[in-house]
């Protein structure tokens, strides 16, 4: 498909309560979306690394001034033939993943568009409704956060993620344990540690959860192999996870035996289906994890989560952490319990409400091939 246009739009939607997990806390999601057409047909995609270089090296700024000096002009004019094709063209700028992931769901959705079909029916999905599990930050109180915890299970989640770090980790984790002893729990430590915590990790290894997610440095492999063999819980990578070359080393040393798939860290949707069959091929289980990202990006986690690869309940932001303006002109299709159905319209699915698009930007570029 020829790309006729690339449209790039800079956001700023603040959040109605700070996020705060071990790298930090956010209270506005900031993020750049990617318009791409092809003659009559749309595509949108969105690049979601976080305001700050916090969660991994890639930032907003940073992402929409590398997008417009290198992607764009190796992308627009361009005849691309498929996701393989287009990554190939922005072989030449390493790493990066954040910043290409918004080109290539943005071209992945314009195909689909294209195609007339359901971007999750054309990349292999096969579960059109499924399961999403709870998600909670730090919060203010133990009691603040058991207290939310109970209500997500009285509405029939199944499972609930913590996030876990200096400040709120071991005490407020067997309090959670004590009131909730047959809950599936598992904690998130976004890089927090290292392997001189392994004494706190052999306490953690005691609560019977179902992971820890990412306990030590955001692009380790090698020490996250060797805390592995130490502990009977799963270790789950994300942050270290950032292309199918980490997904390869990573399977072969044995740093864990599930992976967080989120199509924004991997470089989009070409990348993640290449890693689903790392997994695969390695007998690691995957889920579907989220940035903080607006609605578009969140589609693509939705069309991903039908994958069968996926078998502990995805993350694709259930709705009682919201923004106070969405670019969406629907909301989701999620039941009060978690369930999200997926529709059968072209593409991703993604509809924008262009007044609160133009609300929540603040920058934009277009650029029209000639
Ligand atoms: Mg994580």
């Amino acid at each position: 498909m020829k790309i006729d246009s690339i449209s790039m739009y800079k956001l700023d939607m603040p959040l109605r309560q700070p996020w705060t997990t071990a790298y930090g806390s956010d209270d506005t999601i900031r993020t750049v979306l990617i318009r791409m057409t092809s003659g009559d047909y749309t595509g949108w995609g969105e690049s979601s690394p976080l305001a700050g270089p916090t969660y991994s090296p890639e930032y907003c700024d940073g992402i929409y001034d590398l997008a417009q000096k290198f992607i764009v002009p190796a992308l627009l004019g361009k005849d691309i033939r498929s996701g393989e094709d287009l990554m190939s063209r922005l072989n030449f700028i390493k790493g990066n993943p954040f910043a290409k992931a918004g080109f290539d769901l943005a071209y992945w959705d314009l195909c689909a568009a294209a195609a007339g079909k359901p971007l999750w029916r054309m990349i292999g999905g096969v579960r059109q409704t499924y399961q999403n599990g709870a998600d909670f930050g730090f919060q203010k109180s133990v009691d603040i956060l058991l207290e939310k915890i109970a209500d997500r299970i009285r509405a029939g989640y199944p499972r609930v993620k913590l996030k876990f770090g200096p400040g709120w980790e071991l005490d407020i984790l067997r309090e959670v344990r004590r009131h909730f002893p047959d809950q599936v729990f598992h904690i998130d430590c976004n890089s927090a540690y290292s392997l001189k915590d392994l004494p706190l990790f052999r306490e953690v290894d005691r609560l019977n959860l179902a992971m820890i997610e990412q306990p030590l440095r955001f692009d380790d492999l090698l020490d996250h192999s060797k805390l592995q063999k130490e502990l009977k819980t799963p270790i789950c990578l994300d942050e270290s996870l950032n292309s199918p070359y980490k997904a390869r080393q990573a399977a072969e040393l044995g740093s864990g035996k599930i992976f967080n798939l989120k199509p924004a860290r991997l470089g989009g949707i070409t990348n993640t289906l290449e890693v689903a069959e790392i997994a695969r091929k390695a007998g690691i289980s995957c889920w579907i994890g989220g940035m903080l990202e607006s609605g578009v990006g969140r589609k693509f986690l939705a069309a991903l989560g039908a994958l069968d690869c996926c078998t502990y309940p995805s993350d694709i932001w259930s709705p009682y952490v919201e923004f106070f303006e969405d670019v969406l002109a629907e909301s989701m299709n999620f039941t009060s319990d978690g369930h999200y159905t997926l529709d059968d319209l072209p593409g991703a699915g993604i509809q924008i409400d262009e007044k609160s698009l133009a609300k929540v930007t603040v920058e934009k570029q277009e650029y029209l091939s000639h």
